[in-house]
């Protein structure tokens, strides 16, 4: 955790322009435990969907930290690019929400193809508190307070291409990753984007054709990745 990411409504007002804010969650025992803060020490901090800065531990024990903020710049820049994942297993679904959003995504649609098992559409992670979870740790992580959109798009993938796609990708280029594609990935960023993932299983023939009507596929190369790995990958070529 690179940054206390505090909740607007944790700040209170205090002296010339900073604020207060008490903790006693899990961001006190990362205080504790991790940072070894003392009273005195600086920490970096942020506030949701606003600046981040750092702050003064002005006390600390074992039930509650007390936090002099001062807030003075804004989060990094998001990258402008929509990622739209076949949704993967649990595991794998918590580090891409992680990952991708420490690099800086700040939009989410998940969607069903052939080889993506239905019950994952009714999974714990995709619980609305355990999805805001994963996407605090890749906020605290990556020092941004900007918190992402996850759509959740359990219509068959024809239906998904054909009704949710559009909007997804309007004004955007849309590019599908898959093995073998006959064009590179960008190495560069490309302007606003929607990337398509494929599931763990790859996409089905059927698939890859209807999204050739639409998208351009990409390539990464002659090694075949995990999800999370591609993921990662991709956005590392399409980032600034
Ligand atoms: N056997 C599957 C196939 O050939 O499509 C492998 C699927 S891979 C584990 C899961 C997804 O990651 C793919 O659908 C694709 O979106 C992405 N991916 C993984 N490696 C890739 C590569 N070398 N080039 C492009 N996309 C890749």
């Amino acid at each position: 955790m690179n940054l206390i990411l505090l909740r607007p409504d944790e700040l209170a007002a205090a002296e010339a322009g900073s604020h207060r804010a008490v903790l006693a969650d899990r961001r006190l025992q990362h205080l504790r435990e991790v940072l070894r803060a003392r009273a005195g020490d600086e920490v970096g901090v942020g506030v949701e969907g606003g600046a981040i800065g750092r702050a003064t531990v002005v006390a600390l024990d074992a039930h509650a930290a007390e936090l002099q903020v001062r807030l003075s710049e804004p989060p990094p820049p998001a990258l402008d690019v929509t990622l739209a994942l076949a949704l993967p297993r649990p595991p794998t679904l918590r580090k891409v929400l992680q990952q991708a959003t420490a690099l800086g995504v700040k939009r989410f649609a998940l969607f069903r193809a052939e080889r993506v098992e239905r019950s994952y559409f009714s999974s714990h992670g995709l619980h609305a508190t355990a999805i805001a979870e994963d996407l605090r740790l890749g906020l605290e992580q990556a020092r941004d307070t900007i918190v992402p959109t996850v759509e959740i798009h359990p219509e068959h993938f024809g239906r998904f291409v054909r009704e949710r796609l559009p909007a997804l990708s309007e004004g955007r280029s849309l590019l599908v990753a898959h093995p073998g594609a006959p064009t590179p990935c960008p190495r560069a960023p490309i302007g606003p984007a929607t990337l398509m993932v494929g599931p763990e299983g790859g996409f089905i023939p059927a698939e890859v054709a209807a999204l050739a009507q639409v998208a351009q596929a990409i390539d990464l190369g002659p090694r075949i990745l995990r999800v999370e790995t591609a993921v990662v990958a991709l956005l590392a070529r399409l980032s600034p």
